[in-house]
């Protein structure tokens, strides 16, 4: 996994891209002493995450003591299904944006699109194709466990 920072006025955006993995634990430590403040961190260009990776981001989390506050865009699916398994893997986050996949039945496809913690309700969205709405591929009030905590 990759991590790149840039300043967006008073927040520090740190943007992930590849995986979270085993080899995760070299980028995340020597990011954690860098960052203080607020800080947004961008989840779009994480891949996978395992279980070996999720264990080092959640002692990321732990060791960002500088940091004042932090929240999460464009969490991926596979984030969601850590957040809502381990209370831990959000800490003290608040994650504003994440993929809801959503499915047409007519045309057979599945599709993601980025959902807002504040709409309490799945993202709506028209198919590409037959210009039907989409429904979520998920059950709704499971995948979003995560923040009704
Ligand atoms: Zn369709």
């Amino acid at each position: 996994m990759k991590a790149k920072l840039r300043q967006e006025g008073s927040e520090t955006v740190v943007t992930f891209s590849g995986e979270l993995n085993e080899r995760a634990e070299e980028t995340l430590s020597s990011l954690a002493p860098s960052l203080s403040g607020n800080v947004v961190f961008d989840w779009g260009g994480v891949s996978t995450i395992n279980s070996l990776g999720a264990g080092y981001w959640i002692e990321f989390l732990g060791a960002i003591a500088r940091v004042t506050s932090y929240r999460f865009v464009n969490a991926t699916v596979g984030f969601v299904s850590y957040a809502n398994a381990i209370e831990a893997f959000v800490g003290k986050g608040a994650v504003e944006t994440f993929e809801v996949p959503l499915y047409c039945a007519k045309c057979d496809q599945s599709s993601r699109v980025m959902g807002k913690a504040a709409d309490a309700e799945p993202p709506r969205s028209s198919c590409a194709k037959c210009k039907g709405a989409r429904e979520p591929e998920i059950e709704w009030s499971s995948y979003v466990t995560f923040l009704k905590r």
